[in-house]
């Protein structure tokens, strides 16, 4: 019998991830620990999808292909899927940094000035240009770790200028690199210093003149707020998501990260797709959540980043039932590119085993941007979009750390990274 033609085999993988069953809904309590593994597994992909997933002497016997890929000894698996980046940003932090390590809060250095409002400064100055270039240097890396699609949020413009020129910014990155950028509007990021005082008249600002001049050009298609103490309260959030809404923005929220404000509850209400940080979250407010399918997005990097030592209960979480999928939140406070990093740290300091990590870096992390359709998996007919790692089995993600163990990117079944290095 002939065999059928496809573009790429990628064959004999240690252990290949499928992940399969989470497309329709995101991987929830005790499934977050079945990766549906296939030991010596083998892909089939064609036109830059999927075709078939099974062991090598299956897919051997059905298909051909001149681009193989040996994945002997590695892992293979959906790559990374990063739902919660500040990308688009200038300048750096550094300073602040310091001012952390001898011991003052992100509070104390938001009052004094500096902060998120320090990087508004630098990215108003910003050209597009120069916006550009910072933001290329990011996306390289972030594709040579394996992440091939990412969220990213506008929030360090806070004028409508330079709030659409940070979403142009994005909209241009994606046209131009492999990885997949899912835009978020947020406007309500922190209320800058002409407004100090003024929150309901920044809150105005962004309700009537942002909202509709994003979503009138098309730059967004999500709307997050910085709900906390101090910056956005529940009753302004609530309005600045139900206009987001009522243009078409689908709902987010960085919701209970310092305090317990009742964010948790307010994203289940708006019935956000979903909710960040989480980490004084109360149990009512989770509750709500796992009832609406409204995923945690967790992110240790910044809880490590801030030096905070305390950290989401991811454990209490996964066992309420809520989708637990877990992001870098790359911003100039939290400078990790690196989603490998983030499940080291979940690992450690939230008691996520390997396998709920990569579930919540993978599929989990698809539906927390509304993709689970086409990534996430793999599974026939998704996109074909794969990393090939140098370890043996998935338990070594988390427990190796500090260095790149993706080998090989493919992106819509194209080798976009081979031996770490990103192919001309
Ligand atoms: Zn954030």
């Amino acid at each position: 019998m002939a065999k059928e033609k496809v573009d790429l085999l990628i064959e004999n993988a240690s252990e290949l991830v499928t992940l399969r069953g989470g497309t329709k809904r995101p991987l929830l309590g005790e499934k977050m620990r079945d990766l549906g593994i296939i030991k010596g597994g083998s892909i089939a992909v064609r036109n830059g999808r999927i075709v078939s997933v099974a062991k090598t002497r299956e897919i051997k016997g059905k298909f051909e292909s001149e681009e193989t890929i040996d994945a002997s000894g590695k892992l293979v698996m959906p790559s990374f899927v990063d739902p919660h980046t500040h990308l688009v940003f200038a300048g750096s932090r550094e300073d602040e940094f310091e001012m952390r390590i001898q011991g003052s809060t992100y509070m104390e250095i938001l009052e004094k000035g500096s902060g998120i409002l320090k990087t508004v400064n630098e990215t108003r100055k910003a050209s597009k240009e120069k916006l550009l270039k910072n933001c290329r240097k990011t996306l390289d890396i972030m594709l040579r770790h394996g992440t091939t699609t990412m969220e990213a949020k506008s929030g360090y413009g806070l004028t409508t200028k330079d709030e659409i020129k940070c979403l142009e910014v994005m909209k241009l990155l994606a046209q131009e690199h492999p990885i997949d950028i899912v835009r978020t509007f947020l406007g309500a990021h922190a209320i800058p210093v002409e407004y100090k005082d003024k929150a309901d008249e920044y809150v105005n600002l962004v309700i009537n003149e942002m909202v509709p001049a994003v979503t009138s050009r098309r730059l967004a298609e999500f709307c997050d707020v910085f709900c906390e103490k101090g910056v956005f309260s529940v009753e302004q959030s609530r309005r600045i998501l139900l206009s987001g809404r009522k243009h078409g923005l689908l709902p987010k929220l960085h919701a209970d990260e310092m305090t317990r404000l009742g964010g948790a509850e307010l994203a289940a209400e708006m019935r956000a797709v979903s909710a960040d940080h989480l980490l004084f979250a109360s149990d009512n407010g989770l509750r709500a959540m796992a009832k609406q399918g409204t995923v945690a997005v967790l992110l240790p990097g910044a809880s490590f980043s801030l030096m905070m030592n305390r950290y989401a209960d991811a454990r209490k979480i996964i066992q309420l039932g809520v989708p637990v999928a877990l992001g870098t939140d790359y911003n100039p406070s939290c400078w990790v590119e690196n989603e490998q990093t983030v499940i080291a740290l979940a690992c450690r300091e939230m008691r996520m085993t390997s396998a709920e990590a990569i579930v919540a870096t993978t599929v989990n992390a698809a539906h927390a941007v509304n993709r689970a359709q086409n990534i996430g998996t793999l599974e026939p007919y998704k996109k074909a979009d794969i990393i090939v790692l140098d370890v043996p089995n998935q338990k070594f993600l988390g427990y190796r750390f500090g260095v790149n163990l993706v080998d090989k990117v493919i992106k819509e079944g194209k080798l976009v990274v081979d031996e770490g290095v990103i192919s001309e």
